[in-house]
């Protein structure tokens, strides 16, 4: 028996579908396995059979490419959830080591190359690269290029004021998400349809903000966020972004509630996607960055004026903390960083500049 599934070029035979033809197989044993080949149709089949997506949908994942950037505890849920729905091409970029601390929530995170290969075992039918790279100004086109979608997995403000420039500039849409402690945010960016990030937040939060570092983060939060953004990336990249949900979400999964409010309508005074100034993009508004002597980074950020005192509130949890009124000084076992009041830190500990703005992201703020 042959049957043609609706817009699919595979043609599927009764034995690829798991149905035993009567009379075969009998000489296989009792508690025996007999593994028939995988065809495209079995192993998206429930996918394809919810009918909004269909198989039309399933053949345009295959030819899609994904962007992650962050590979943390969002990213690794939503690289895991478009791997098993069959996009073709996913792209992973991430600056961070792991840290045993992470493991609790990342689902398969060991380290960058081991994401990729969780990626493949999960699902060889489909390609992954992986770009272990700080997403910045200077190669944000060369790492994004040819994306359908990109995920914002990143811990950082200035990162996603970037793919937002970008996306924006090039007409890609994006998924915004954000988790810390018990509290988690999503929403999509349909560049010349829906606001843009900068539409709903002008400018990053200012002065020091919760990290999961300093406050914490929940597994389930994590996942829920990461879900829903790859939820709105499949719509996308299965031609179905009129389904995307135009809605922020916010839900707090310990007090609640978990709630859902309109899109702000566009601002048409937006600097991105308003007046078209990518400022992130040029480089005009990334934090700079030096090498500060020997085994030292120093990051003169933005200027962010922090209240030293309750910083240092913070960070007891993660290490020793001394404040002056001019600085505050923590060592947390691997890294001695020194927090200015204008914002200006000497990370200590490392030469690489991509590990200190993750240390100083990670506890002082996005
Ligand atoms: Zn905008």
């Amino acid at each position: 028996m042959e049957f043609r599934a609706p817009g699919w070029p595979f043609t599927i035979s009764g034995a690829e579908r798991g149905e035993n033809p009567p009379g075969k197989f009998s000489a296989i044993p009792r508690g025996g396995y007999c593994k028939l080949p995988e065809s495209p149709y079995s192993r998206y089949s429930r996918q394809i059979r919810f009918a909004p997506f269909g198989a039309e949908a399933q053949e345009r994942l295959a030819a899609a490419t994904a962007v992650v950037v962050g590979c943390g505890a969002l990213g690794t849920v939503q690289a895991a959830l478009l791997a098993r729905a069959g996009v073709g091409t996913i792209r992973l970029i991430d600056r961070d080591y792991v840290e045993e601390s992470n493991l609790q929530r990342q689902l398969l995170y060991t380290e960058a190359d081991a994401a990729r290969r969780h990626l493949i075992e999960a699902n060889s039918g489909i390609r992954v690269e992986s770009h272990i790279a700080d997403l910045n100004p200077e190669d944000a086109a060369d790492l994004l290029a040819g994306a359908g979608v990109i995920l914002d997995g990143t811990d950082n403000f200035e990162t996603r004021m970037l793919i937002n420039d970008y996306a924006v500039r090039e007409g890609v849409p994006w998924i915004y998400g954000a988790a810390v402690g018990s509290y988690g945010i999503a929403m999509p960016v349909l560049p010349n349809d829906s606001a843009c990030l900068r539409c709903v937040y002008p400018e990053p939060p200012s002065g020091a903000q919760p990290t999961c570092e300093t406050a914490g983060v929940l597994g389930p939060v994590t996942s829920m966020i990461g879900s829903l953004q790859a939820m709105e990336a499949l719509k996308i990249l299965g031609g179905r972004a009129g389904a995307v949900r135009r809605k922020i979400f916010r839900a707090d999964l310990w007090n609640g509630p978990l709630r859902e409010t309109a899109m702000p309508a566009r601002d048409p005074d937006c600097p991105a996607c308003g007046r078209r100034e990518f400022a992130y993009l040029g480089g005009r508004r990334r934090a700079p960055v030096s090498l500060c002597g020997r085994n030292a980074v120093q990051i003169h950020d933005r200027s962010r004026p922090l209240n030293l005192p309750e910083l240092a509130e913070r960070l007891r949890v993660v290490g020793t903390v001394r404040v002056n009124e001019f600085a505050l000084r923590f060592d947390d076992g691997e890294y001695d960083v020194t927090v200015f009041a204008d914002g200006r830190a000497i990370v200590k500990g490392t030469t690489d500049v991509g590990v200190a703005r993750g240390v100083y992201s990670r506890y002082v703020g996005n």
